[in-house]
């Protein structure tokens, strides 16, 4: 079997890696590669084979740097089938969707500029009917049944405790020479112990791992006690009548929030406020949630006996449409506001941040990453004017950050996960492959795994394959 790494490669971004055997191409996830315009294009229009060779691709969850690039690949003469679980399979439908519509704005605005400087219009990379033809190559799956879906491919999807419906691909694969090979994808993987979604499960008889390595070199806070923190933060904020304003992505971080919120609003612990989610993608993931009680935890599964919506409360109210999300901007006295995006790049967050950050009373609530260069990460290092809309604002407010809720094992989770993948594999495992990382953070998690274990460790390059036999 050879297996091409070519995106989330020495990057956390982009995922995609090309397995082939015996003379047929599978694909695990087809994801968008997300970083600066001028690359944008070229970088996502290139694949390691023309997608028409490709039979089958293998989704490990419905994140755009997972999934966002498969439009494109349909659009290029992907015509196989698509297995994801049933979860990832409608946040897919939602996300897409979404993107296709971000990418035609995108090019729209994109296109005005070109004209200006008397160049060519440039194409979307592409249009929500690709999205739409993509849509419908999805095959859902449950976890823990054994699928075959290709001449000498077999596969089960496990618990990745990342996000709703997030995987590991466990592969059962033929090699050239007639032996069966077990190899893991582990998709991105979860920190466990949280609020929603199960902790990730351990794969057994790995011979070969891919494995993610987001944070290979840092440490995260703690999961406990960032209820008590959030409730103390709304709590305060709202005694002198400001607003907590909490910038969050529409997909897990805004649901996990709701949902720390409705079990504080349950124990009588949450001020009178109302509380709003400004986002009509997060209200629509919401919703998908809702559907699938399958992925959750033993605590959730048993909160809901008692209470029959976890993400939703009396004092919450979604919000859909324009009009309500503008009105929002005239609200007197305090309420929480939970809205997209998370890193205050783009969306109705960038509306409330201009409304609220120069009266001290109110409070921007991080609850994510902030990036380099993002209005977000500004706010965070304390920068007194920002500009938001092209306009300078001067900040007064309180700045907040509650960072355990990272969906991403921190390092000694990752640690953790390798310790007992070994322990359930023993002299089986062979190789580790560390992917969607930066090369800061794989190199000094390599070096762990090959000091702590007797296995093979590569981080490989972009275009790099690799031959298991
Ligand atoms: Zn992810």
């Amino acid at each position: 079997m050879k297996i091409t790494f070519w995106g989330a490669a020495q990057t956390t971004t982009g995922s995609f890696h090309l397995l082939e055997t015996r003379g047929t191409k599978v694909a695990l996830d087809c994801g968008l590669f997300q970083g600066r315009r001028s690359e944008f294009y070229e970088r996502n229009q290139s694949f390691p084979c023309p997608p028409k060779d490709v039979e089958t691709v293998i989704f490990s969850h419905a994140h755009i740097d997972h999934i966002g690039n498969f439009p494109n690949f349909v659009r290029q003469g992907f015509n196989g089938r698509a297995f994801a679980t049933h979860a990832t399979m409608d946040l897919a439908r939602a996300l897409l969707l979404d993107s296709a519509f971000i990418q035609q704005k995108d090019t729209e605005f994109v296109n005005k500029k070109r004209k200006k400087r008397d160049l060519p219009p440039v194409e979307p990379l592409y249009l929500v009917e690709d999205a739409e033809k993509a849509l419908e190559m999805f095959v859902g799956i449950g976890y823990y049944k054994w699928f075959c879906f290709a001449e000498g491919f077999c596969g089960k999807f496990l618990d990745a405790g990342h996000i709703l419906g997030s995987a590991q691909v466990e592969l059962d694969v033929k090699l050239d020479n007639g032996r069966d090979h077990r190899l893991v994808f582990s998709g991105d993987i979860g920190r466990g112990g949280r609020e929603i979604l199960r902790d990730p499960e351990t794969p057994s008889e790995v011979e070969t791992l891919i494995l993610e390595s987001t944070y290979g070199n840092r440490v995260s806070e703690p999961t406990a006690n960032l209820r008590e923190s959030l409730r103390v933060i709304v709590e305060r904020v709202a005694a002198r009548g400001g607003k907590t304003i909490i910038p969050a992505f529409s997909v897990g971080r805004t649901q996990e929030i709701v949902y720390q919120l409705n079990n504080l609003f349950n124990e009588g612990k949450l001020p009178r406020i109302p509380i709003y989610v400004d986002s009509p993608l997060s209200a629509n993931v919401t919703e998908i949630f809702r559907k699938h009680p399958e992925c959750f935890n033993l605590p959730t599964v048993e909160a809901l006996r008692s209470d029959d919506d976890v993400f939703g409360f009396a004092s919450l109210t979604y919000i859909r449409n324009v009009q309500e999300s503008m009105a929002l901007n005239n609200h007197n006295g305090p309420c929480v506001i939970i809205s997209s995006s998370g890193m205050c790049e783009a969306g109705r967050i960038l509306h409330h941040l201009r409304n609220s950050v120069h009266d001290k009373r109110n409070c921007v609530l991080f609850v994510g990453y902030q990036a380099e260069n993002t209005l977000g990460r500004r706010l965070i290092d304390g920068e007194k004017r920002v500009k938001i809309f092209g306009e300078d604002h001067i900040v007064q407010c309180e700045i907040q950050s509650l960072q355990g809720f990272s969906g991403h094992a921190d390092m000694n989770e990752l640690h953790d996960y390798v310790f007992r993948v070994h322990a359930r594999s023993g002299n089986l495992l062979q190789r580790i492959f560390l992917v969607h990382g930066e090369p800061e953070a794989q190199e000094p998690f390599a070096e762990w795994i090959r000091t702590h274990f007797d296995v093979k460790v590569v981080v490989p390059k972009r275009g790099e394959t690799f031959e298991i036999t």
